[in-house]
């Protein structure tokens, strides 16, 4: 059994910006990762994504974005390499290929199991990620096994799936980047859309992203949020990163011709039923982004920018071309495939400490769990808003490692 001060659990970018913290620290740590470095990056994202962020937004402890191209949007793959090549410069000592099984507490120190490995260390960091199993609702239990059934996680390019017509439910950034896709392919797209948030990819002359950093929108901490729960399960801004810069939402679709339906709300057989709710949906996502778009219009006043920004330029509320369907037999509509876009879920398995909740999330507090020497990283809202983006995750790992530290230095001292 090797033993080590601190052990992370996972390479993404949550685990390399931890392990970077620790170093800074000179604290002794593994990285112990299922896969490869930023696996996910590499074996579950699909071939034409790019990232949301702009690439000046891919900021790291100790590392930032040096190419020729910041406003520009990685994509996965080079996003992988990215991190590889911070995971080099940072020399963060990572183990490969080792899935964690099991972790145990007794009371002083933490136990852990990897499929060829056991470790011990007073302090564990879970950095498994937010977007970790794909959250697919009930209803999907009840489709015809004649209808493929694909998550995201496991879709890469619209050659992969069966030739006819796709329904994708879930209207987030990946349902509508997948449906603009499929329907680029020719194929036939019904959309079911749910709650959503609507933001334009630029607003009077600069990205979104660039905005909301501006006006502090990132900085807001879950205890400012009136209802932090909901806070957290906000749905993610419907955006993407395109190399035009173009906007993808609900209008758009509709141009390019993929159906609009509303929640999904039934399934029997190759017979599904969508909620009555389409309008109030898109109405709801629209006074949402008027508002924060408001929000950015004020600060323009107050800070004197108005003769240095372009004039608003918001996007018209969606206007819903055709009366959406109620219900659809897929089979009849030529519809094969149904690509479930319907968000994530955590699954901890290999987690045998009790720092769970009732809805089977990590119990935190600024990355801080009950157990001691037990903290996360990554978590949706963790502390800040964008606490499971890249550019967010690093000052939560350094909140960690502050924490985490005089643990070490006290231990050495006995
Ligand atoms: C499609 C998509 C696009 C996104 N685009 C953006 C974007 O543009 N900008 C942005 O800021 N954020 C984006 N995000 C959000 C966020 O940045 C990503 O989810 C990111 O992967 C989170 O990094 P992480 O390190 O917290 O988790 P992950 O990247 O999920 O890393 C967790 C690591 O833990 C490993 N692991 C899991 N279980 C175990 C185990 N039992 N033992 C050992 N290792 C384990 C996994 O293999 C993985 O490598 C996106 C998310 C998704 C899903």
């Amino acid at each position: 059994m090797d033993t080590t001060d601190a052990i992370v659990i996972g390479a993404g970018q949550a685990g390399l910006a931890m392990s970077q913290c620790l170093s800074e620290r000179s604290i002794e740590h593994v990285v112990l990762e299922r896969g490869r470095r930023a696996e996910r990056w590499r074996s579950e994202r699909w071939d034409s994504l790019r990232l949301l962020t702009p690439n000046w937004m891919t900021r790291l402890p100790g590392w930032e974005y040096r190419g020729t191209d910041p406003g520009g949007f990685m994509t996965a793959a080079e996003f992988a390499t990215h991190l590889d090549r911070y995971a080099d410069a940072t020399s963060a000592p990572v183990h490969e290929e080792q899935a964690v099984e099991a972790l145990t507490f007794d009371g002083d120190t933490y136990h852990l199991a990897t499929d060829t490995s056991t470790w011990r260390a007073r302090n564990v960091v879970l950095a498994t990620g937010w977007c970790d199993q794909p959250a697919v609702p009930t209803v999907a239990a009840s489709l015809s096994s004649r209808i493929t059934q694909v998550v995201p996680r496991d879709y890469r390019n619209p050659h992969m799936l069966p030739g006819g017509g796709v329904l994708v439910v879930g209207a987030s950034a990946t349902g509508v980047q997948i449906a603009a896709e499929l329907r680029e392919s020719g194929r036939e797209v019904v959309l079911a859309v749910g709650s959503h948030s609507r933001l334009p990819r630029r607003y009077r002359g600069m990205d979104i992203f660039w905005w909301l950093e501006r006006i502090g929108n990132f900085d807001k901490t879950i205890d400012q949020m009136p209802d932090p729960e909901r806070a957290r399960r906000e749905p993610s801004v419907q955006l993407v990163g395109r190399p035009d810069g173009r906007n993808l939402d609900l209008t758009e679709l509709q141009r390019r011709g993929v159906r609009l339906a509303g929640r999904l709300e039934m399934a029997d057989g190759a017979r599904v039923t969508f909620a009555d709710d389409l309008a109030a949906t898109t109405a709801i996502a629209d006074q949402r982004m008027q508002r924060v778009l408001g929000e950015i219009d004020r600060h323009i006043v107050a800070t004197g920018l108005s003769g240095e920004v372009f004039p608003s330029d918001a996007p018209r509320p969606v206007r819903l071309q055709e009366p959406a369907p109620r219900t659809l037999d897929l089979h009849a509509a030529g519809i094969d495939t149904v690509v479930w876009a319907t968000g994530h879920r955590r699954a901890y398995p290999w987690l045998q400490v009790p720092v769970l909740d009732a809805r089977g999330e990590i119990a935190q507090r600024r990355g801080i769990t009950s157990a001691p020497g037990l903290y996360v990283l990554g978590q949706r809202f963790q502390h800040h808003r964008n606490s499971n983006f890249i550019d967010g995750v690093g000052r939560d790992a350094a909140a960690v490692a502050q924490h985490l530290a005089p643990r070490i230095a006290a231990a050495a001292r006995h």
